[in-house]
């Protein structure tokens, strides 16, 4: 279960989680970062650096955030 950045990103883009993350797993997708599902190993940093929490578990997704997972999976679809 990977970590995923919702549209709060959007507006903010501080891109701390960049420098957080140990696999560097994120990056720029057009109006947002967003989260490689495949490759992000769940450790929480990203989240704890966002400085707009933008970011969470994808089990704790708020519904109105749900096509974010959809965005980020169809960034990183090869
Ligand atoms: Fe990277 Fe960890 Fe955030 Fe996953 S949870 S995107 S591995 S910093």
């Amino acid at each position: 279960m990977a970590f995923v950045i919702t549209s709060a990103c959007q507006n903010e883009k501080a891109a701390t989680c960049l420098a957080a993350c140990p696999v560097d797993c994120i990056v720029l997708a057009g109006t947002q970062y967003v989260i490689d599902p495949d490759v992000c190993i769940d450790c929480g940093a990203c989240e704890t650096v966002c400085p707009v929490e933008a970011i969470y578990p994808q089990e704790e997704l708020p519904a109105d955030e749900l096509g974010a997972i959809d965005l980020a999976r169809n960034y990183f679809k090869p």
